[in-house]
């Protein structure tokens, strides 16, 4: 068993590269059916998705898309603040577009709750999210649930893969889930 200790916190691995890769078909494929006849906006919520979303967008087939980022900061440490802050604005045109969403983790919901309302207030013409882990007993935002989802989690706080601890740990190829 693969384990990271970070800050006095023990991290045992929990999704291998090839688990993470198939989950990752998986969602790509289901874009791909969904947007065959469309030209899809995809909108990367930095940092954290990044990893995702470069996968994820290499695995799509047969679709002719655009790619953007939006940076937005809720979260330190291990507690979320409850409040989002906007601190790279979009920089595409979204009016008229369909809107793919692109999140590393949806926990609160709080996130996409916010960012579906501004991207609705600039014109989208639709709008859904792909994440890689959604944890569905901490939502709190209805309709922030995600269309494709990787993997369903419980509560636990993982790293890896694009998910950091206090900004370190996004380059690990696995996911980690920290052992209490
Ligand atoms: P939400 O707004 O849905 O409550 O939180 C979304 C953001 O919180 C994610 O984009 C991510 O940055 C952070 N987050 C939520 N859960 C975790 C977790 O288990 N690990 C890490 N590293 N970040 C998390």
């Amino acid at each position: 068993m693969k384990t990271i200790d970070e800050q006095g916190y023990h991290f045992e691995e929990w999704l291998t590269p090839q688990e993470i890769a198939q989950d990752v078909a998986q969602v790509a494929d289901r874009i791909s059916k969904d947007y065959q006849e469309k030209e899809p906006l995809f909108v990367v919520v930095l940092n954290g998705a990044f990893v995702f979303a470069a996968d994820l967008i290499r695995a799509l087939k047969d679709i002719r898309c655009e790619v953007t980022f939006i940076r937005v900061s809720s979260y330190w440490g291990m507690s979320s603040t409850g409040k989002l802050e906007f601190i790279v604005p979009l920089q595409q045109v979204v009016d008229n577009r369909d809107v793919v969403i692109v999140e590393d983790i949806v926990d609160t919901g709080l996130t996409i709750h916010q960012l579906k309302a501004h991207l609705r207030g600039l014109g989208a013409a639709s709008i859904r999210v792909a994440t890689m882990l959604f944890k569905p007993r901490k939502l709190e935002y209805d309709d922030a649930k995600p269309d494709y989802i990787g993997r369903e989690i419980t509560d636990e706080f993982v790293i890896g893969y694009g998910l950091d601890f206090d900004g370190f740990e996004r380059n690990l190829d696995a996911i980690y889930k920290v052992k209490e």
